[in-house]
């Protein structure tokens, strides 16, 4: 079949004008959303995201792309590459106007209890960020098991939730043809099941040794610590054990001591010659109440000069490494939305792919523990940065993160296949227990599993920061090799080569393609795998 370019490039302009404002709408109530938390602002962000999905469900245009689409190896690329974009958009946004209302007031829904609901510990409500800090210092056991539980809490409360948002996205994915929505959402996301299963088991088998060595040597240190014959989570680092403890005497928050988060997040990329400076100025960095506790990047439509914005909750007289982890991160979404090329048409105006960003994302937060940003950016005296211990905690992160991905991996597939099971604790508590090789509590039957924000609003999300990490892992020491030939970090030609080679050119090819392209071969776990040896 012979699409004549005319018919199929007028549909996309026509398209690019219908979803050009509503795309900001959605932008703009969304951080109106985060940053107040309001009723108002949640009844805004459902009516912004209604409209946007209305403009995909007409069904003489889905027709008319899906015609566009099926013909599509008679067009010039670019073009068919918006017509792919376009028809993935509209097959994303398909489903009975009903049922994706509902979807669309539960994700608000869930997303204002995350962002309000608040554990008690010691009589008095606690937030995220209070739960972390017990659980990285404190010494007092039954504080510590407290705050875990707290951290727990939002866990009931959302759990009807979130099983009827899973409910609705398969019962929208079954009436197009889908098993569930998790083979869905990956066929949505250009990403073959059979080869994802292939790259996690792959990784799974990788550290399995690996990891039980190191978990058998941290559950050692807190035997002795908190004098006990068994570990328990809440001996652990954080609510879920996606990070490993410090090194015994390693205090990576020590580095920041009477620092500026924001201003070393400023250096850090000027370094690579990238201005974040237009970003900071749009963004709300800054603890607060009523305010979304977590941190995301937002870009807002896709005007240029791009509105990208940032929000977090650093506190300002506390500078710790979580937060300087968290901005490195962020920001790296946001140079990457900075600088896709703006002559790109509006469809391929934006990030190749989830997996994409977050390798740049995870390739900067990774530098808060390499010993040369420590000394070069942040300015750690040599004395105080204890490489072999950084080393350790870099390959301990990259393991702890492996088994953590998995059981999220595993669990929200068997969430999809029947999200009605009784057992779904328990489901969750053998993927915890067979994965991380964390103990279950005595007798606990709690919907742990959504008390994990990604399980209700960033569904089937999880292996692209997997992929992410591959990525980055790659990307990294192609650049080392042959562009910086020394450290990326410190290098204005890496920084150009990442606003030419990667993020300039948004989504004109596949994530595949943009990856082979920047680094000169296919998709490789190796360097990632070599790394946590
Ligand atoms: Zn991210």
């Amino acid at each position: 079949m012979t699409i004549p370019p005319e018919a199929a490039q007028s549909f996309v302009s026509k398209y690019e004008s219908l979803v050009a404002p509503k795309e900001k709408a959605v932008g703009e109530a969304w951080w109106k959303l985060a940053t107040t938390g309001s009723e108002e602002a949640q009844k805004n962000m459902v009516e912004a995201g209604k409209a946007y999905n209305e403009t995909f469900s007409d069904e003489a245009d889905f027709a008319e792309i899906s015609r566009f689409h099926e013909g599509r190896a008679s067009l010039e690329p670019v073009l068919r590459r918006q017509v792919e974009v376009l028809h993935r958009t509209f097959e994303a946004s398909r489903g009975d106007k009903e049922t994706l209302e509902n979807i669309e007031e539960l994700e608000a829904k869930a997303n204002s209890i995350y962002g309000n609901h608040r554990g008690i510990v010691g009589g008095e409500e606690v937030g995220e960020n209070r739960v972390r800090e017990i659980l990285r210092h404190s010494d007092d056991e039954e504080l510590r098991r407290e705050a875990w539980e707290a951290s727990k809490t939002v866990g009931r409360e959302v759990e009807p939730v979130v099983r009827e948002l899973a409910r609705l996205r398969n019962k929208v994915a079954r009436e197009q043809g889908y098993a569930n929505h998790y083979l869905r959402s990956l066929a949505l996301q250009e990403i073959e099941a059979d080869e994802l299963e292939e790259i996690m088991s792959g990784l799974e088998n990788a550290t399995d040794e690996p990891f039980r060595e190191l978990k058998d040597s941290l559950d050692e240190d807190l035997k002795k610590k908190f004098d006990t014959n068994s570990v328990m989570p809440w001996h652990l680092f954080d609510p879920f054990f996606q990070e490993p403890p410090e090194q015994a005497g390693l205090d990576t928050d020590e580095y920041y001591a009477g620092g500026d988060i924001e201003r070393l997040t400023i250096k850090t990329y000027d370094n690579l010659g990238l201005d974040v400076r237009g970003v900071v100025r749009g963004s709300d960095l800054y603890e607060r109440d009523g305010k979304d506790p977590h941190a995301f990047c937002l870009h807002v439509g896709r005007d240029f000069p791009y509105d990208v914005r940032v929000l977090a909750n650093l506190r300002p007289g506390n500078p710790d490494s979580y937060w300087a982890n968290t901005m490195l991160h962020e920001f790296g979404h946001a140079i990457y939305d900075r600088h896709i090329n703006p002559s790109l048409p509006f469809f391929l105006r934006s990030v190749a792919h989830t997996n994409s960003t977050e390798a740049i994302a995870l390739m900067m937060d990774g530098l808060t523990e390499d010993p040369g940003w420590l000394e070069a950016v942040a300015n750690v005296p040599k004395s105080e940065i204890d490489e072999e211990r950084l080393a350790a905690r870099r390959r301990a992160d990259g393991l702890v993160f492996v088994r953590w991905a998995m059981v999220m991996y595993r669990f929200e597939q068997a969430l999809y296949e029947d999200p009605d099971r009784d057992d779904l604790n328990s489901v969750w508590w053998d993927l915890v227990e067979e994965t991380q090789f964390v103990n279950r509590p005595e007798g606990r039957d709690e919907p742990d599993w959504a008390a994990k924000i990604h399980v209700a609003v960033a569904p089937v999300y999880y292996h692209n920061y997997v992929i992410g990490e591959l990525v980055a892992a790659q990307l990294r020491r192609y650049m080392e090799s042959n562009i910086a030939r020394g450290p990326f970090y410190l290098s204005e030609s890496a920084g150009r080569y990442l606003i030419e080679s990667f993020f300039g050119p948004g989504a004109r090819d596949g994530w595949r393609d943009t990856i082979a392209r920047a680094v000169g071969e296919e998709l490789n776990p190796d360097y990632f795998v070599k790394s946590l040896r």
